[in-house]
């Protein structure tokens, strides 16, 4: 189930864009087009539907929210009402014959009554000519349709769309409601507070957080700086163990580095008793004794050369070397 069931969820999420949707539905101003404009995961699909189940609900509450029982409700949400058509890219693109089908969907009389809505998720993939048919469309809209265009930038879009619509920005969501949703879902407080440091994208936050492969390798960072400073321990020897499986694609390369980047700012964040910053809070005892056993220098020298290592990820380097001498400075600067 979508989290954003109601305009009250919405509203903690997308303050402005829930007022400026609301406030059309109140006064019976509602737009015949809108662009919902934003980054990923930023709730745009989830908000197109629940403005779709508003418009269908049989049995509206408190005069603006869907009740979410009723049959248009939760048809809506397991996509199949047939007055809402939601339309994707078909590889790369949204081609004309998507936006042909689309309209013809809508002229039929087997729709049901009420209004129609369709959803163009990654409207900027439309095609030179599915935007122009797009376009027609929206020059002569059948009555009662309703176009709802989700797009990272509007600037994408044919100009001539965007004026006839109505623009909605959505905003990257905030950090701490990123790590509350996670939480709610049960993901552990350890990850909770890791992952939204990863990504502000919700839907990518929530998958990194179902997928065993990424949540080893949090367990893997964890397990590598409780070795430090001990002293029949090696950080290297356990890396090499389990190297293979984190240096095999650039994802989880990247996930690695950047949570071995985010232990080694806290670990600079302790030194310098800027304690309401640490990610892993509830590593805060390795912390304390691995920062107590080593000097700002040598924190901040490792942490620069992670950094660097970080901006060359994208080029084609000796990954497996690179990691390596990371790992080895790691071990030689925590003794
Ligand atoms: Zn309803």
């Amino acid at each position: 189930m979508s989290v954003i069931n109601r305009f009250k969820t919405l509203e903690t999420f997308q303050p402005q864009a829930a007022k400026m949707i609301l406030n059309g539905i109140l006064n019976n101003r509602v737009s015949h087009a809108y662009i919902f404009e934003g980054p990923k995961g930023t709730h745009k699909l989830a908000t197109a539907l629940l403005f779709a189940q508003r418009l269908l609900c049989t049995n509206p509450q408190d005069d603006h929210e869907p009740c979410g029982v009723c049959s248009n409700c939760i048809r809506i949400e397991h996509n199949t009402h047939p007055n809402v058509f939601l339309v994707k890219a078909d590889g790369e693109q949204i081609k004309k014959d998507q936006i042909k089908n689309l309209i013809l969907e809508f002229s039929r009389m087997s729709v049901e009554n009420g209004p129609r809505i369709y959803i163009i998720d990654e409207a900027e993939r439309m095609n030179q000519d599915a935007s122009n048919t797009l376009l027609k469309q929206m020059e002569e809209p059948l009555s009662d349709i309703y176009a709802v265009l989700l797009t990272t930038n509007s600037n994408a879009l044919l100009k001539t769309i965007v004026s006839r619509a109505q623009l909605i920005h959505f905003k990257p969501i905030a950090r701490h409601l990123i790590k509350e949703t996670l939480l709610e879902e049960g993901v552990s407080p350890l990850a909770s507070h890791v992952i939204p440091e990863y990504t502000n994208n919700i839907d990518e936050a929530k998958k990194i957080a179902q997928s065993k492969d990424l949540m080893s390798i949090l367990e893997m960072v964890i397990e590598l700086y409780s070795l430090s400073g001990k002293k029949n321990e090696s950080m290297v020897i356990r890396f090499k163990e389990v190297s293979d499986k984190i240096l095999s694609n650039t994802a989880t390369m990247d996930f690695f580095l950047t949570l071995m980047i985010l232990f080694q700012k806290d670990l600079l964040n302790y030194k310098l008793r800027h304690l309401n910053q640490i990610v892993y809070v509830s590593e805060m005892t390795e912390i304390e004794r691995i920062a107590n056993n080593v000097s700002q220098k040598s924190i901040q020298s490792i942490l620069e050369k992670m950094l660097a290592l970080k901006t060359r990820l994208r080029y084609n380097i000796n990954y497996a070397l690179a990691f390596d001498l990371i790992i080895a400075q790691l071990e030689r600067g925590m003794h």
